[in-house]
């Protein structure tokens, strides 16, 4: 019963989430901030779901005694606070929402576009010093000029369209052929678009092939005279050759919002030896830099309740994994709920041969209506919809899946 699941939400999670999670009947209890470990692990206990944001670390000796615990929600982009793959051995779906944010990053490089094309930042930094400095030369509208995007996924597409609509021209290059919106053009190569781009920006994963994506030899194929903005992850774009890009007058400005390596929290920045570039870059010409700050709005927050909120409802009420980043991803249309004598059967379980024979003599002498199966590395999850079974029958499915030798947890909902 939705009244039975005991969800522990920390780290002040959106109003929208909670909504969402109340509105189930569920028992939620919410808390401001994350909790100390021994207290986390006394609550962990209690609950079948938990909700997250970055603060809180979900270790193996953290997870080892969430008995009951079967999802997390992750109300942020990273998950790397989670041991997730201990999560996944024990069943444990982990959810997060890594698209909530795109609109508010695209708008942000909307932003650092016309900033850095009418050398905003200098001119503001200046007249709160006191010094009166008008400028017109080098000082461009954008209407007119192009912008060359890398990364044509969620941001880059969002931003190829904003944009279009303020009068630029749209190249972009992609690992993958992807239809371009409104009149983009794809560009075969990076050094295509390096040398037709006025403004470059990057919107790439973090992986081996993007780190330094952007160093001296790219920096060398790009306009005279043109920008850089960066908001996508730190190792992109090699800072120490935007330094020398920049003193050589061959870009005429850049907006970092990302950084090799980036501190847990607020205050001092740019004092430590991992950014021995840091006095450098902090004293150059037309340069942004921003801590973060991409997605960081009220609107992105809201969005990421929703999503993560409705992720954990789908999962708990129909074991729906879509969305789940270390489970495999399995979905069923809809479990027919009010329909008597029908059961969702789940069975994750270690992936080794001969499981799906156990388990179809299990369910076999019951009418199987839907049935899938996928797996991630060594876990599997199956989803079987089962019906003209009575409540002792599915006791007695239930007894025999747990079992069973490949069993990491057994959930059957009705
Ligand atoms: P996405 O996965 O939707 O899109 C990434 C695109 O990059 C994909 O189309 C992919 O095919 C392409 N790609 C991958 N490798 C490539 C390569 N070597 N060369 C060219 N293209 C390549 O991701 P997204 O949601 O658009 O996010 C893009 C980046 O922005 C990510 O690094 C993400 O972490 C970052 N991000 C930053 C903030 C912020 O606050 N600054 C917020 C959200 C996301």
């Amino acid at each position: 019963d939705t009244q039975d699941i005991k969800i522990l939400l920390l780290e002040n999670i959106n109003q929208s989430g909670r909504d969402i999670l109340a509105a189930q009947g569920y028992q939620v209890e919410a808390l401001k901030t994350s909790l100390p470990e021994d207290q986390l692990i006394e609550k962990i206990r209690q609950v079948h779901v938990i909700g997250i944001r970055s603060k809180t670390k979900l270790s193996e000796s953290v997870l080892r005694e969430a008995k009951n615990l079967i999802v997390v929600g992750c109300f942020c982009i990273g998950t790397n606070q989670v041991d997730l793959e201990y999560a996944a051995r024990h069943g444990i779906a982990v959810f997060n929402s890594p698209f909530a944010n795109s609109r508010s990053v695209a708008e942000l490089v909307i932003a650092e576009i016309i900033v850095l094309a009418r050398q905003l930042g200098d001119r503001s930094n200046e007249l709160h010093r006191g010094t009166w400095n008008k400028v017109s030369n080098k000082c461009w509208e954008i209407r007119g000029k192009t912008l060359g995007i890398i990364g044509y996924g969620h941001i880059g597409s969002q931003l190829s369209v904003l944009a279009e609509a303020m009068g630029m021209s749209v190249i972009y290059y992609d690992v993958l052929n992807l239809m371009a919106l409104g009149t983009a053009k794809q560009m075969p190569t990076l050094s295509a678009l390096l040398n037709d781009a006025d403004f470059v920006t990057c919107h790439v994963p973090e992986i081996p092939e993007t780190k330094n994506m952007i160093g001296a030899a790219q920096f060398e194929q790009m306009k005279q005279g043109s920008y850089l903005i960066n908001a996508s992850r730190g190792t992109v774009v090699d800072i120490p050759a935007l330094i020398n890009a920049s003193r050589s007058g061959k870009i005429a400005g850049a907006a970092l919002d990302v950084y090799p390596s980036e501190p847990g929290g607020n205050g001092d920045y740019f004092t430590n030896e991992l950014n021995p570039w840091a006095e450098d870059l902090r004293n150059l010409k037309n340069i942004i830099l921003t801590p973060h700050i991409g997605g960081s709005t009220e609107e992105a927050q809201r969005a990421i309740g929703v999503e993560v909120g409705e992720a954990l409802v789908r999962y708990v009420n129909s074991g729906v994994t879509l969305g789940s980043v270390n489970l495999p991803e399995i979905n069923l249309r809809s479990l027919t709920m009010d329909e008597p004598n029908h059961a969702r059967v789940i069975y994750i379980h270690h992936n080794v041969p001969g499981v799906l024979r156990k388990v179809n003599e299990i369910l076999g002498d019951h009418n199987v209506d839907k049935q899938i199966t996928d797996n991630k590395g060594d876990v599997a999850y199956l989803m079987a919809d089962i019906s003209n079974v009575n409540t002792g029958q599915i006791k007695e499915i239930s007894d025999s899946l747990e079992a069973l030798s490949s069993r990491i947890m057994t959930r059957i909902l009705y």
